[in-house]
């Protein structure tokens, strides 16, 4: 009888643990564009998801993403991005209109909504104007969908209205261009300051936890610790 209750609350604890495995986040990255920019679907146990930073600029490109999202049952409930550099928008128009979304992006990036098409064509991309983001995001808010909460931090400095979205539930930090793994954005363009930059990444950034897995936006993933060992620019 004994036996039995142990085997009972072993039991229940074996399911209690697979049941929080489960409500993790998850994340799947798609490499888009020839910048071979990072756009991400964020979803949980619950099926809704979100789609940040949509770069695919042609349709067999959208039809990756729309097939992963139709693939996996997933409801996409918000559409947000770290930053408003034209690699990471081409793709707004289209997930606004398919999945009937409000853009939300951090306005003091909206200038540079303005000049994405000129900017993609200076690469030789064709990209149709773009209407701002319909919500301002800031640090002080939070993305809530389904069963997950993000946190904010604007880091400045890549692009002024940079932000990073952390969710401490599966220790992941979307990271847009602010730091790459070994590297960190540039500081050369409209907006941008090296020294905000670093300042921002080592206050806000590089006091998580060490175990938290970096998704930058481009390029491949890398975690807190490693970049504060390795990455020349934190040191
Ligand atoms: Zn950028
Ligand atoms: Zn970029």
């Amino acid at each position: 009888m004994k036996s039995n209750m142990a085997c009972l609350v072993l039991c229940l604890c074996l399911k209690e643990r697979a049941n929080l495995k489960n409500r993790k986040m998850k994340i799947k990255i798609f490499p888009f564009n020839p910048l071979q920019e990072n756009t991400f679907v964020l979803y949980d146990e619950t099926g809704e998801c979100v789609i940040v930073d949509p770069g695919f600029i042609n349709d067999d490109e959208f039809k990756q993403l729309e097939s992963f999202i139709t693939g996996n049952s997933l409801k996409p409930v918000r559409l947000i991005n770290t930053h408003c550099h034209f690699d990471h928008v081409f793709g707004v128009n289209q997930c606004r209109e398919k999945y009937a979304l409000q853009w939300e992006a951090h306005h003091d990036d909206a200038f540079l909504v303005e000049t994405a098409p000129s900017q993609g064509a200076m690469f030789g991309m064709n990209i149709a104007p773009i209407e701002p983001p319909e919500k301002n995001l800031k640090e002080a808010d939070t993305v809530q969908f389904g069963n997950t909460t993000l946190q904010l931090f604007h880091v400045p400095g890549h692009s002024p209205g940079s932000l990073c979205f952390y969710d401490a539930g599966s220790g992941s930090l979307i990271a847009g261009d602010v730091m790459f793994r070994g590297g960190i954005g540039r500081t050369d363009l409209p907006g941008g300051d090296y020294n905000t930059l670093i300042s921002g990444i080592k206050q806000k950034l590089l006091v998580l936890p060490e175990e938290v897995v970096v998704y930058p936006g481009h390029g491949p993933t890398t975690t807190i610790a490693e970049e504060k060992i390795n990455n020349p620019f934190l040191q």
